[in-house]
């Protein structure tokens, strides 16, 4: 069974769900996801637009991504989403890996 909105989306961070469709969206962040999904219906955002979008998942270039999340209508609803899923990997709303773990979440 797919999950709710999986592989709706084709912004780079999401590029796990271009791989594998069928990886469910973690229970715990469905909303986050649809959230982040109705941004993205409507805003073509820099990691979509890039002409290098692997900067995103490479972290000696992670500023360059950074650069381009801090200028992103979805950033907001992209980190959220990423706390609330957990992801590892990648730069997501202009927070590495190491930057999303530094940072104090609580679902509002
Ligand atoms: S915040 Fe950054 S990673 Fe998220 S959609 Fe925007 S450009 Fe992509």
């Amino acid at each position: 069974m797919t999950a709710p909105l999986a592989g709706v989306l084709t912004a780079r961070p999401m590029r796990r769900y271009e791989v594998a469709p069928d990886l469910p969206i973690p229970a715990g962040a469905v909303g986050e996801w649809a959230a982040l999904s109705e941004v993205l219906e409507v805003a073509v955002t820099p990691c979509q637009a890039a002409d290098d979008p692997e900067a995103w998942w490479d972290l000696d270039r992670f500023e360059q991504a950074c650069e381009g999340c801090a200028r992103c209508p979805a950033r907001v609803s992209c980190l959220a989403y990423a706390m609330a899923a957990g992801e590892r990997h990648g730069v997501w709303g202009g927070l590495s890996p190491d930057g999303r773990r530094a940072l104090p979440w609580r679902r509002s």
